[in-house]
């Protein structure tokens, strides 16, 4: 069964995001505690395939080895998972790219594995900001000649969700 997971910091939006896709209110745990998320939870959407929530990374609090595990963990799963169809990295849209973010870029586009920035929470933001983020993340990207979709969203209202459907169902469909 194919998979898409969600890549990004702690308490950027995932499980909300993911709760949004599975159109229900209380599968995916979210919560104000940075850091909870310590484990890939798998998400069944009908027979078709899996969402998969990695471990948000940048927690200060977790101890510096068992980060470093943890890492070491996601990237052998980014890197080697066959049925990995797509791996879709949450940003906030109110904040430019971290370091951490361009850094995980950098490395997807180096091992050609496919991805996608999504946008959270641009409700919280005018339209106006949302593009302006979007056109900094574009930036970024092509800096370093890659070009991904881009695409800001809400899981409060709603926006971008169905596009961000149409993408998923696009790459687990080859
Ligand atoms: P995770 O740690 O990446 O899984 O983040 P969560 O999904 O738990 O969300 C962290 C916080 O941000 C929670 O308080 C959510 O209610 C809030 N949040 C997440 N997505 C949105 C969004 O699209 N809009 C708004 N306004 N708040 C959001």
């Amino acid at each position: 069964i194919p998979e898409v997971c969600f890549a990004g910091r702690s308490n950027v939006g995932k499980s909300s995001l993911i709760n949004a896709l599975l159109n229900k209110k209380k599968i995916a745990r979210t919560s104000n505690v940075p850091g909870k998320t310590q484990q890939m939870n798998y998400y069944k959407v009908g027979d078709d395939f899996y969402l998969v929530d990695l471990p948000g990374y940048g927690y200060a609090k977790v101890p510096k080895k068992e980060r470093e595990r943890w890492g070491q963990n996601i990237r052998s799963y980014l890197m080697d998972r066959q049925n990995l169809k797509l791996v879709l990295h949450v940003v906030d849209a109110r904040h430019d790219p971290s370091r951490l973010d361009e850094d995980f870029f950098y490395w997807m586009a180096m091992n050609e594995k496919p991805f996608s920035v999504l946008m959270s929470k641009a409700d919280k933001i005018s339209r106006n900001k949302v593009n302006q983020s979007k056109a900094k993340v574009r930036r970024v990207l092509k800096e370093m000649n890659i070009e991904v979709p881009i695409i800001p969203y809400s899981a409060d209202n709603r926006d971008g969700i169905e596009e961000i459907r149409s993408l998923i169902k696009e790459f687990i469909n080859h």
